[in-house]
């Protein structure tokens, strides 16, 4: 029995081991990303219920190395958090976001706001609402085109700060989302005392939504709270019409899922804004 555990001991070492030298690799090769031009991003629309348009359009970062392939942001992420490497990607990510809105404008393509994930990392770095306001400023963007995602852990750290930071930023007119909402740490004071317009439901509560009666209720009740706060709502991962007829019944503003579209390249986006628009 001592050397079965041993062993299980050796193959369960070799396994972190190996997980170990895996996301070495990873993060040898995402210090590179930026550098070598690796990153993209996608985006993808987000619809208003009520007049069927695209109100909304979400960044979403890719990363396609050359050796590793594609690899999605639930793994990297993690990862650029952990190391601080989210700081200048999460840099780069709102510049080339505002130069493609600023592209789009040029474009006429203007009834829309821009979404962008901002990491709780990039709040601890007291120059985030300058940059923001320097690159809304050289594109000249008007701050109530950029809607920025943060999710509920930020809000657990450095209050005060936080708060200071996010006001700034609703200051330069940019609108602020609460992001996986129902996953995180928070409590619902929260929602009280930071400045939020939006609140995006976690599709965690929608992937089983006609199945578990208690994803209702809880859908249900975040609903009837936010709008009793008078915020604005967002459904994550609607796939299925009977999805989006549920949550329209129950009063959600916002739906963003594959029913609607996947994240798309620049160019497969102003396709859609263009049907969407025409039909
Ligand atoms: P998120 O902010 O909750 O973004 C929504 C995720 O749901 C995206 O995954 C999107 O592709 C996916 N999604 C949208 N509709 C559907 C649907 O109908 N079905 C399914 N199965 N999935 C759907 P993605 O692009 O893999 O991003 C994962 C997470 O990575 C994001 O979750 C966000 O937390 C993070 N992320 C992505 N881009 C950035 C970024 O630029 N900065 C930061 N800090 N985080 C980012
Ligand atoms: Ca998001
Ligand atoms: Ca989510
Ligand atoms: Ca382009």
């Amino acid at each position: 029995a001592k050397d079965e555990g041993g062993n299980r001991y050796e193959y369960y070492s070799a396994e972190v081991n190996q997980a170990a030298t895996e996301r070495m690799e990873i993060e040898q090769r995402l210090r590179r990303a930026l550098e070598n031009d690796e990153l993209y991003l996608e985006y993808q629309p987000l619809i208003d219920l009520n007049s069927g348009k695209v109100c909304t359009v979400e960044a979403l970062l890719r990363w396609n190395n050359p050796t590793l392939g594609q690899i999605p942001p639930s793994r990297f992420i993690p990862l650029a958090e952990a190391t601080g490497l989210i700081l200048p990607i999460g840099d780069w990510v709102i510049r080339e976001a505002l130069t493609q809105l600023s592209q789009w404008e040029q474009q006429g393509l203007n009834d829309f706001k821009l979404s962008v994930n901002i990491s709780p990392r990039q709040f601890s770095n007291p120059t985030l609402s300058r940059t923001i306001a320097e690159q809304l400023q050289s594109h000249e963007i008007s701050g109530d085109r950029l809607e920025l995602e943060v999710t509920e852990n930020l809000l657990m750290r450095n209050q005060q700060e936080t708060k200071k930071t996010l006001n700034q930023l609703r200051e330069l007119g940019i609108s602020l989302a609460l992001d996986d909402f129902g996953t995180g740490y928070s409590s619902l004071s929260y929602l009280k005392s930071f400045p939020f317009d939006t609140l995006k439901i976690d599709r965690c509560f929608i992937k089983d939504l006609l199945e578990h009666p208690q994803d209702q209720a809880l859908v249900n009740a975040t609903l009837t709270l936010a709008d009793g706060l008078g915020l604005n709502t967002v459904g994550e991962g609607v796939e299925t019409a009977e999805q989006r007829d549920y949550l329209l019944q129950h009063g959600l503003k916002v739906a963003q899922g594959y029913l609607y579209s996947r994240p798309l390249s620049p160019e497969q986006l102003e396709n859609f804004l263009r049907q969407t628009t025409s039909g």
